[in-house]
This record gives C-alpha cells, sequence and structure tokens, in this order.
C-alpha cells in the first residue's frame, strides 16, 4: 500500500489498467514508471475508487491524511 497525496494505492492488486487516471476528472493521476502517481489538485471526487475493478486504489479519510502528509499518529489527531 503506498499513500499518495489523497489516494492510497496498492502496488499488488493494481493491474495498470489505468482506468483510474482516465475517469479522474481534473487528471491528477497518472501511470509513472509502473506506478499510479498523484499530483495535486484531487477534489476527492472518489470516482477512482469506485471505478476501480481490482480495489487497488481508495480515497483516504481525512486522518490517514493527515498521518500520511505530516506523520501524526491517529491517537494524536
Ligand atoms: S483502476 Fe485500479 S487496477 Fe486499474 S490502474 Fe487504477 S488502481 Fe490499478
Ligand atoms: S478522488 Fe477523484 S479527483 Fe481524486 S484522484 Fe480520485 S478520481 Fe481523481
Amino acid at each position: 500500500m503506498k499513500p499518495r497525496l489523497n489516494v492510497i494505492w496498492n502496488e499488488i492488486y493494481c493491474k495498470r489498467c489505468i482506468i483510474c487516471v482516465e475517469v479522474c476528472p481534473v487528471g491528477v493521476l497518472s501511470l509513472e514508471m509502473d506506478e499510479i502517481a498523484e499530483k495535486p489538485g484531487c477534489i476527492r471526487c472518489y470516482q477512482c475508487e469506485r471505478y476501480c475493478p481490482d480495489i487497488a486504489i481508495e480515497v483516504m479519510d481525512e486522518k490517514e491524511r493527515l498521518s500520511s502528509e505530516f506523520g501524526v499518529g491517529s491517537s494524536e489527531i
């Protein structure tokens, strides 16, 4: 599981079909060096999570996002 800015990507489940890249309405996802990358601008619409056929990408909830961004433990939030 690899946290990005707003999504967590599972490199084992992912088959690199790029459906998530194509459904993202703001174009922040891309396939780079065999990994799903995310650039800033996600509007948290959940389309990537909804359309991924392999449950390989999910939008982080606020606790997960802060933990990923700042290394804050859930007990500190
Ligand atoms: S839609 Fe799912 S399986 Fe397809 S590239 Fe995105 S994360 Fe991987
Ligand atoms: S939640 Fe929406 S805006 Fe954010 S990466 Fe997924 S499809 Fe794109």
